[in-house]
């Protein structure tokens, strides 16, 4: 007698927890995964109250009415479980997967309900109080008695595996949750377990409504405790990682705290980072970013490096305490090669022509005066060359104007073939070439001169349908004196004038 009435008080209790959770999780928590954790909330209420309905009723009818409760609640309980712990480990179902779930326990829940008329689940039962004076309900079992008890095992069985997965995958933080909830899980299929099996320490108690207090305990320690269904921990955590830019948490002495995903990928030695340990573990981890602690590093700072071939930017600011104290750095970093590399063709450009792909005017200017110049000064010999097309105008009137272009091209290519490496050459402009040859002697000059001139007369350009053959003409001047750059151009564009009157395709130096 004093056994029934504990109980009652326990299931009792266990009823008013639930009714509590349910409120606090319907005020307090604004996670959409707080549907599943409600829906499992109302299905272990069912399955409390009709324990509690069968074991405190004068009647065996009105006890398997509270069965047929019980039965009901614990049917549904089993896929609302696993739709919880889907929506807690964001495994995605989508509604038709979700609702599949629930046509084994509608239909145990629709035979349990008519069980009298086939005797499918129970053929029979009868009121009975056990030797330990506790009251229940005899009952004499159908050929579908044990189809429950097989379902909820599978969907069991499926609900810790994703519960396993997400403890080895996701951030230890969420553990002490998953780990929770896969109590909760197990708590009450254990219980069953032992009702099913016939293990009581009191003969006729079955723990399993019983043990929906624990679990109702569990859940509240988990809403209460680890935020469960607190959305900004994890959004935030789901914001930092899917951050284009890499981000890394160090703490003083160099300690690895936290990266995102971005950066695991640009440094993978960070995966296997774990949190405290030293950044100098980080293969490619640039020295720049190993910090030594003082007051200047209080200030925001930023650094370049290169990892094979990527151009990196990291910006550092300090983690600083309300008392002003140093804690660690936040780094993030971008990836900055497509501005590099763009940056480096734009400069390129200022100085290329960008139809054959050698210096242009400007450049040749720039960079002439300076070996010039240490020529004059060393008092070495330096020639200037001025290569030109001869009848060009005729060559684009022939073939068209795409077809010159390409003669210009492959002309500049075949001149810069027969440079040496102190050599400057450029493209003076229209069909007119330029080259600056430092340290070498007239005949060796003119020999150079006579084999581009050559190179150009025997070479055949193909465009399109076209063979074409273009000759040149080149003037050589060689420094006189003390005389400028300048003077010296303008004598090799007199040469070359020299040249084009001589009959064209052909070399003449002014000495
Ligand atoms: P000469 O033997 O006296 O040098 O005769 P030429 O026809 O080569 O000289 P001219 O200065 O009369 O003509 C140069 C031609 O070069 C005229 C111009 O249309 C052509 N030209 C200049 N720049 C380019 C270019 O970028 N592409 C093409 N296709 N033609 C060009
Ligand atoms: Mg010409
Ligand atoms: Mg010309």
């Amino acid at each position: 007698m004093i056994i029934n009435s504990v109980l009652d008080v326990i299931l009792a209790v266990a009823l008013a927890i639930i009714t509590f959770l349910g409120l606090y999780t319907m005020i307090r928590c604004e996670s959409q995964k707080r549907n599943s954790f409600m829906a499992m909330l109302a299905s272990i209420f069912l399955f409390v109250l009709g324990y509690l309905i069968m074991i405190t009723a004068h009647t065996a009818d009105g006890g398997f009415a509270g069965k047929k409760i019980d039965y009901m609640g614990a049917a549904f309980l089993v896929p609302i479980s696993f739709w919880f712990v889907s929506d807690y480990c964001e495994l995605k179902l989508n509604l038709k997967a979700k609702a599949s779930l629930f046509i084994v326990p509608a239909l145990i829940v629709v035979l349990m309900w008519t069980t009298e008329v086939h005797g499918l689940i129970y053929k029979s039962f009868d009121f009975i109080t056990t030797t330990s004076g506790i009251r229940r309900l005899e009952i004499e079992k159908g050929d579908l008695y044990y189809l429950t008890h097989i379902y909820a095992a599978l969907v069991i069985v499926a609900s810790l595996s994703v519960l396993l997965h997400r403890l080895i995958k996701w951030d230890k933080r969420h553990r002490a949750t998953l780990f929770l909830i896969a109590l909760g899980v197990i708590t009450p299929a254990a219980a069953n377990s032992l009702h099913v099996l016939k293990i009581s320490a009191l003969e006729g108690i079955n723990y399993t409504p019983v043990s929906m207090t624990v679990v109702a305990v569990v859940f509240f320690i988990n809403i209460v405790r680890n935020e469960m269904f607190d959305v900004i921990p994890r959004a935030k955590e789901v914001a930092l990682q899917s951050l284009k830019e890499a981000l890394v948490l160090v703490g003083c002495g160099n300690k690895f705290l936290y990266a995102n995903e971005t950066a695991r990928s640009i440094f993978p030695g960070l995966g296997a980072l774990s949190e405290g340990e030293h950044m100098q573990l980080v293969e490619s981890w640039p020295k720049e970013l190993f910090f030594c602690e003082n007051e200047k590093n209080k200030e925001a700072f930023g650094v370049e490096f290169n990892i094979s071939h990527e151009h990196y930017d990291a910006a550092v600011s300090s983690l600083i305490t309300k008392k002003d104290k140093l804690m660690g750095y936040i780094i993030i970093i971008r990836n900055v090669t497509e501005s590099v590399v763009f940056t480096k063709k734009l400069k390129e450009m200022a100085h290329m022509d960008a139809l054959t792909g050698v210096y242009n005017r400007r450049s040749f200017m720039e960079l002439a005066a300076v070996q010039f110049e240490s020529c004059r000064r060393s008092d070495k010999p330096c020639s200037l060359l001025m290569i030109d097309l001869d009848y060009f105008k005729k060559c684009n009137d022939t073939y068209g104007h795409l077809a010159g272009d390409e003669v210009l091209r492959t002309t500049a290519a075949q001149i810069k073939g027969c440079t040496r490496g102190n050599d400057i050459f450029a493209r003076y402009g229209g069909e007119e070439f330029v080259m600056l040859i430092a340290e070498a002697e007239a005949e060796v000059v003119k020999m150079l001169a006579e084999r581009i001139r050559k190179k150009i007369q025997e070479t055949v350009i193909t465009y399109e349908d076209f063979n074409i053959n273009v000759t040149c003409s080149i003037g050589i001047a060689m420094r006189s004196g003390d005389e400028s750059m300048t003077d010296t151009m303008a004598r090799s564009d007199a040469a070359l004038y020299q040249a084009k009157n001589n009959g064209r395709n052909q070399v003449f130096l002014q000495v």
